[in-house]
């Protein structure tokens, strides 16, 4: 049966019910840290910074604009798609934001592309909301430079993993055009299949389910998304054995305590993973959560200088082939 078939006809419903599970969202669990008081990137200023995963949502892509931050537990005051996109993009020239990898529909995509056209690298979308275009249409868009990644797909949350035969056709054509995908793992917010995502499931998001794909497509250049968290042992595992695979370290660094990021970090930069590992903020509406994210990685203390470097920049520029390292 053809899986995207119920993707569509669930998606009035979802819409709906993405109010409820951002309130959720606040009142959950991941309510455990305050942003430090700055938010401020000190040491690292005016280097460049490629953020790997960043969103072009509409205002209201989570029910109703103005939701509030989930950590800072109040609302940008961004009331139009428009607010949002230049916000978002005032945020990156202040923390020096070069590249961001970006992702939403692909209508409000191409507004923000070709607003920042030097920093907007465009992602093709997936998620409960959001269904993938034809796949010789993407191979177009692939081509001619106005996308350039495969991702964020968002498979958990409809309860597919990547290795479905939906994705098989895409994941093809990564291979074959050497495009980044950048693939969701790890969890949703409290509650997600009472409310948003009837169909998601904790266990699609573990990065172990990505080793078929894996061995299907030895040369796709992907990335794991949201580091894998909490699934650090199995992040390990996937890339201790491929090592083509790298991660970003997107909305933990800012949406979890402080303390766990920074021990789950510390985790993987123990395991030998540091050269792999790269930011990202999951910016959805919340313009502010890029200086949270860049706060994540700058407050942890047992990180060197190089390493953030790595993190910040490097590492990125490595996996996307910029050929160019900042000291
Ligand atoms: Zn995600």
């Amino acid at each position: 049966m053809d899986q995207s078939t119920n993707v569509q006809a669930d998606k009035h419903f979802l819409t709906e019910k993405r109010k409820i599970i951002i309130l959720q969202f606040i009142v959950s669990g991941f309510l455990g840290i305050l942003c430090l008081a700055s938010c401020q990137n000190t040491s690292n200023k005016n280097l460049p910074i490629i953020d790997m995963h960043m969103h072009s949502y509409p205002v209201d892509y989570m029910g109703e604009a103005n939701i509030p931050n989930p950590i800072m537990g109040k609302s940008s005051g961004i009331k139009s798609d428009e607010e949002l996109m230049l916000a978002t993009l005032s945020e990156m020239r202040r923390y020096n934001i070069t590249l961001a990898m970006t992702s939403g529909p692909l209508e409000v995509l191409y507004r923000w592309k070709a607003e920042a056209p030097e920093r907007i690298v465009g992602g093709v979308y997936f998620d409960e909301l959001t269904t993938l275009p034809d796949v010789e249409q993407l191979r177009q868009q692939f081509i001619s430079g106005r996308l350039g990644m495969l991702g964020e797909l968002v498979a958990q949350h409809v309860g597919l993993s990547l290795n479905d035969s939906l994705f098989a056709p895409y994941l093809t054509l990564a291979e074959e055009l050497d495009i980044p995908v950048g693939v969701h793992t790890g969890l949703g917010p409290a509650g997600t299949p009472y409310t948003s995502c009837p169909k998601f499931r904790v266990t699609y998001g573990d990065p172990i389910l990505l080793e078929e794909v894996l061995v299907k497509h030895p040369k796709l250049r992907l990335y794991i998304m949201h580091g894998g968290w909490p699934y650090v042992e199995e992040t390990k595992a996937i890339m201790s054995v491929y090592p083509q695979v790298y991660a970003d370290l997107a909305t933990i660094s800012w949406i979890i305590p402080r303390e766990e990021f920074h021990e789950y970090l510390k985790d993987l930069i123990r395991a030998g993973f540091g050269k792999r590992l790269m930011f990202g903020s999951d910016q959805m509406v919340w313009p502010e959560a890029i200086g949270m994210a860049i706060d994540g990685i700058e407050s942890a203390k047992f990180l060197t200088k190089e390493e953030k470097r790595d993190i910040f920049y490097n590492n990125a520029a490595h996996f996307l082939r910029l050929n160019e390292t900042v000291d």
